[in-house]
């Protein structure tokens, strides 16, 4: 039997891997020119660049993925500790955010009175909320509204405030200070949303920060992740099309029999898995009424990413390997940021640098990752004032690192929300794909499943469970079990 996989994002190779594994022929086809979708790499006058994801969270996903398929996990990775370093504009030095109970403790000390007893209590509900709902709900397929119904109300009832009401007031609750809220509420933003729209169930993400099993680098850069699954791949005989585009689809009654590329080939397999957006691509592809244009701009998207990728002359010591650069008035910031055509007067944005750990940038030298959430192409489709941006936001930076950076640098690439949709389709340059609010997830996400053709199926960051590395791994398994169940009707 035949698959063909369309994108080579995580969930296109994580779902690769294991139908090979089952003895299914394996074929790839891809956009770009190269593997990794989101989780890509950019190399240029020896500075090497992770283009998206920058860290990883719940590790042993990936240790229990491999190991499901008897194979060695075939990356390195280290714990972040600190996690990361927020700067606020008032105040000297950053706040650091450990993963050591005491030393956190120690951070929030001249912050919040009484820290540790009011994170123990918030991180309490949090962890029993992670653990009622992993299986029940985070790991599970749908048959049906009502299953996914009858499922929310297996889950202990004491969670259910937490459906109607937003992170924020969550936060409002538990600490007093407007920092400790602040940096506890910058989860919200690895959803690609503000702490002022997440649902406070969310706050399950501080557990898994906090608590759980914290933050990964990988050792060598992110891309690693790609390059590893790759090579076992085309070791074991799958073949990968790049610079192909999916964009027709032949098929009748309830059978794909092809996909159709931007050239006119033709691409015939006996099961489809699409790893490009689920919901864009059943419009734009598959020409499906409730997925047009005009239906996904009412669907709620995550914010787009502007990113720069910086090679500097110089060591920069007051930068840790991830960084948070907050302005003074989040509230406004973050209610602008969606529903705005103006770029932030006072940008709030996030910079990684993975030199620090890695070899991943000339001696001497440091390579920055500079990521600010802006509004999607809904709302400011027009990128001519791009330059200008990166120009304020690498002038700001330099403001408050004290580093003469505009004038130390080697390289210089940005991506606009423009570059991510080209490259990658991702719609509207939404960086993190469909929103999460509880109306887009479970089962009323576009499912794993295609609704019409029964021999294709959908993986990645817009389908379920959701978004980032360890969700988008989750979700290809739970797409075998789709294949599976179709291939035994078979
Ligand atoms: C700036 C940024 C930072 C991020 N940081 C983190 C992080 O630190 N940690 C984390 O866990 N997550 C992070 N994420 C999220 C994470 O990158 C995504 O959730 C994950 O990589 C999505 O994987 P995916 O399987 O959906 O595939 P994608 O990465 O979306 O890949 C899909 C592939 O399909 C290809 N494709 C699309 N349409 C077609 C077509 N019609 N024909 C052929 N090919 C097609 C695309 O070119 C692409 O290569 C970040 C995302 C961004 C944008």
């Amino acid at each position: 039997m035949k698959a063909l996989i369309v994108g080579t994002g995580l969930g296109g190779l994580a779902t690769a891997l294991q139908l090979q594994r089952q003895g299914w022929d394996v074929e790839l086809v891809e956009k770009h020119h190269q593997p990794g979708g989101r989780l890509n790499r950019l190399e240029q006058d020896g500075f090497a660049f992770d283009v998206g994801p920058s860290f990883f969270s719940m590790r042993y996903e990936f240790e229990a993925f491999f190991k499901g398929l008897n194979l060695p996990v075939p990356f390195e990775v280290e714990p972040l500790d600190p996690l990361y370093a927020v700067f606020f504009e008032h105040r000297k030095e950053p706040v650091l955010v450990w993963r050591n109970a005491q030393q956190l403790a120690n951070a929030f000390s001249g912050i919040e009175p009484d820290f540790s007893s009011r994170l123990e209590a918030y991180l309490k509900e949090a962890a029993a909320l992670f653990h009622d709902t992993e299986h029940r709900i985070v790991k599970r397929n749908f048959t049906s509204a009502i299953d996914y119904l009858s499922a929310l109300a297996s889950v202990p009832k004491r969670h259910l405030p937490r459906l109607f009401e937003t992170l924020w007031h969550r936060l409002e609750r538990h600490f007093e200070s407007e920092e400790a809220r602040v940096i506890l509420s910058l989860v919200a933003f690895f959803l690609g949303s503000t702490p002022f729209r997440t649902p406070a169930v969310y706050s399950l993400l501080n557990y898994v920060e906090l608590r759980h099993d914290g933050y990964w680098n990988v050792r060598g850069g992110m891309y690693r992740i790609v390059e590893g699954f790759v090579q076992l791949l085309k070791q074991q005989g799958a073949r990968f099309h790049f610079n192909r585009e999916i964009t027709d689809a032949e098929h009748r009654n309830d059978r794909l029999f092809a996909l159709v590329d931007h050239q006119g080939g033709r691409w015939p397999a006996d099961v489809f898995v699409i790893n490009s957006d689920a919901a864009a691509f059943r419009g734009s592809v598959l020409k499906r009424h409730k997925f047009r244009p005009q239906a996904l701009d009412r669907m709620e998207w995550t914010m787009a990413p502007f990113t720069l990728y910086l090679g500097v002359k110089g060591k920069i010591n007051q930068l840790h390997q991830h960084n948070y650069f907050l302005g003074s008035d989040f509230r406004r910031y973050a209610e602008r940021i969606f529903s705005s055509s103006q770029l932030p007067s006072q940008p709030y944005y996030y910079v990684n640098v993975s030199s620090k750990s890695n070899d991943c940038a000339p001696e001497g030298c440091e390579n920055l990752f500079v990521l600010c959430p802006v509004p999607d192409l809904r709302f400011k489709p027009d990128w001519q004032d791009a330059e200008a941006f990166a120009d304020r936001l690498i002038a700001d930076l330099e403001r408050r690192t004290g580093f003469p950076l505009s004038t130390s640098l080697a390289v210089r690439v940005m991506y606009t929300p423009l570059d991510w949709e080209r490259q990658f389709n991702l719609y509207r340059g939404s960086g993190l794909g469909l929103g999460h609010s509880l109306k887009q997830v479970g089962a009323l996400r576009p499912g794993n499943r295609d609704e019409q053709l029964r021999n294709v199926f959908y993986v990645g960051a817009s389908t379920i469970p959701g978004t980032g590395l360890p969700m988008v791994l989750i979700g290809s398994q739970l797409v075998m079990k789709r294949i599976h169940d179709y291939a035994s009707t078979l």
